[in-house]
């Protein structure tokens, strides 16, 4: 059987790599994909580790080849999931997780229909741009105007989260950490058609709870806090 195809998106600074990170360690059987990417490596990214960094050109050639899955410019910079990667992992029966932005979401869910789509959230704009500081802080210096641009981005792609199946709001780590272990194992539990165990039956129903459907009385105060709704909805 094939394996389940798992889709993360964020805006930046949302603690996703942490989450992801997290889950790689937590579950067995689910591969990563290694994305290509144009933009230099960071700190101390490795070439084949955490993407596979390549030139323009040859990011264009690729394309030209019809080698990606999907691909897309993100902050100026090229990003694209190899088919081979989806290839791969179902030849070896294994779910597969993409890290990928917002744009790249939408031509996957095209291609993959039953793909699980899954959307983070950071809690407000402020904690955002505090994550943000701090994080260029640790990189060597604070320009307020990239932090300007990365919150408006963010505002732009949490208003597409209507189109993921589940989303998490990354208030407390530790319960966004076992949200995100509830969807993997529910959606593990569902695919099988597996009945599930009492932990497993707990589970589910956190994962009910995330689902996009449900998330309502989640959601509404952080869209309300990137003015994306009227506050006096907010309260509903
Ligand atoms: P970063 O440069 O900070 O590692 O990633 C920037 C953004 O690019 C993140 O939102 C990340 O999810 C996204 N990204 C990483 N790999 C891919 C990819 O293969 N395709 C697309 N569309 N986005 C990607």
């Amino acid at each position: 059987m094939a394996g389940i195809l798992f889709i993360i998106s964020a805006p930046s600074g949302s603690g996703k790599s942490t989450l992801v990170n997290q889950i790689r360690s937590l579950v067995d059987n689910l591969e990563f994909s290694v994305s290509y990417t144009t933009r230099a490596p960071r700190g101390s990214e490795e070439d084949g580790r955490e993407y596979h960094f390549i030139t323009r050109e040859g990011f264009e050639r690729m394309v030209e080849k019809d080698e990606f899955l999907e691909h897309a410019d993100v902050f100026g910079n090229y990003y694209g999931t190899a088919r081979r990667s989806l290839a791969e992992a179902t030849a070896h029966g294994k779910d597969l997780l993409l890290d990928i932005d917002v744009k790249g979401a939408a031509q996957v869910r095209q291609r993959v229909p039953d793909a699980v789509s899954i959307f983070v959230m950071p809690p407000s704009p402020d904690v955002l741009a505090t994550r943000l500081r701090n994080r260029s802080r640790a990189e060597g210096s604070v320009r307020e105007d990239v932090i300007e641009r990365r919150l408006a981005e963010a505002k732009r792609e949490i208003e597409n989260y209507r189109e993921y199946g589940y989303i998490l709001v990354n208030d407390v780590l530790a319960r966004a950490e076992e949200e995100l272990l509830a969807i993997v194992t529910s959606e593990r539990l569902r695919r099988e058609g597996r009945r599930p165990g009492p932990e497993e039956e707990r589970l589910v129903k956190l994962a009910e709870g995330c689902r996009q459907q449900n998330a309502d009385e989640r959601v509404r105060p952080v869209l309300a806090a990137f003015g994306l709704l009227a506050p006096e909805t907010a309260k509903l």
